[in-house]
């Protein structure tokens, strides 16, 4: 397998500073959220030197490949605190786009579309046939390919979302020009994701959550802005992801980090909390919402 040198995906440049060092090597990477220790195996980190994108250089093409086969059962366990997680976002996105079509980009299971589709027109796209199989039991049309594959949807949806799905992309730029093409003139661009710059990723180094193997792009609100800028898109609404969650799944995230968080795990059980719910709001978790303003 050859890896290949990748130009800053937001700007262009191809100067930059090496953030973290390879650990991975010349393979792929482990995809879906499994938890086994390689899966924080990374690719060399990079930080541009013009626009402040991190990303990873060198790394792996055609990585959307491996998504198909990803299969996680154990990830249908919390889908009541993805369903919540849901309920909150669609407030906020309600206030900007009230109805119309919605296309959820990489939708999973589609825990997100079954909660939107009270209030929109919804389709999704999947790459991982396991989620989609399960998607399309529930009823939802869910389409097995990517965002630069889809046929027919020239400027006929309302709302596009990407929910944890950026950081994976191989080319932003050009999946986000595409999603400009498929939105209506004002139509808007939802998304989630981590916040490189921020206080959580700046104390946990190379240990931050969000650095995972087939996680390849690290976004700041600068970085986001100069990508969306460039893509069509203005800001409209800048905020902190209403993260739904338990404290049995607080207990078990922090568990594989640290010492601290095995002792939480117990402390939470024998409280009597594990199925208590509440909304983590926490700095790094950007939710973002851009509307169309220009065709590119
Ligand atoms: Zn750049």
């Amino acid at each position: 397998m050859k890896l290949v040198e990748i130009d800053c995906p937001v700007c262009s440049c191809k100067k930059y500073k090496v953030v973290f060092p390879d650990t991975l090597g010349a393979r792929p990477p482990v995809f879906g959220y499994k938890w086994v220790p390689e899966i924080r195996k990374m690719y060399r980190t990079v930080r541009c030197l013009a626009c402040g994108h991190v990303y990873c250089s060198p790394r792996l093409e055609n990585m959307y490949q491996y998504y198909k086969d990803v299969e996680d059962e154990g990830y249908l366990h919390n889908e009541p605190l993805r369903t919540e997680t849901a309920r909150n976002v669609i407030q906020t996105i309600q206030k900007f786009a009230p109805a119309g079509r919605l296309l959820d980009v990489g939708c999973s299971t589609g825990d997100f579309l079954q909660v939107a589709r009270e209030y929109y027109q919804v389709e999704g796209l999947e790459l991982s046939h396991w989620a989609l199989e399960v998607a399309k039991h529930r009823g939802l049309t869910v389409h097995p390919t990517k965002l630069n594959q889809i046929t027919g949807a020239h400027e006929s949806f309302d709302i596009v979302t990407l929910w944890g799905v950026i950081e994976h992309l191989e080319y932003p730029k050009s999946e986000l020009e595409r999603v400009n093409r498929a939105l209506k003139m004002d139509g808007i661009v939802c998304f989630w994701t981590g916040d490189v710059d921020s206080f959580y990723s700046k104390l946990l180094g190379s240990m931050w959550w969000y650095r995972l193997g087939q996680h390849i792009q690290f976004f700041s609100w600068k970085s986001m802005d100069h990508l969306m800028s460039d893509c069509g898109f203005t800001r409209v609404y800048k905020g902190v992801y209403p993260y739904v969650i338990s404290f049995e799944y607080l207990g078990i995230s922090l568990s594989r980090y640290f010492l601290i968080g095995r002792l939480a795990k117990i402390l939470f059980s024998l409280a009597g909390l594990r199925k208590r719910r509440f909304v983590l709001r926490k700095s790094d978790e950007m939710f973002g919402i851009y509307r169309k303003v220009r065709r590119v």
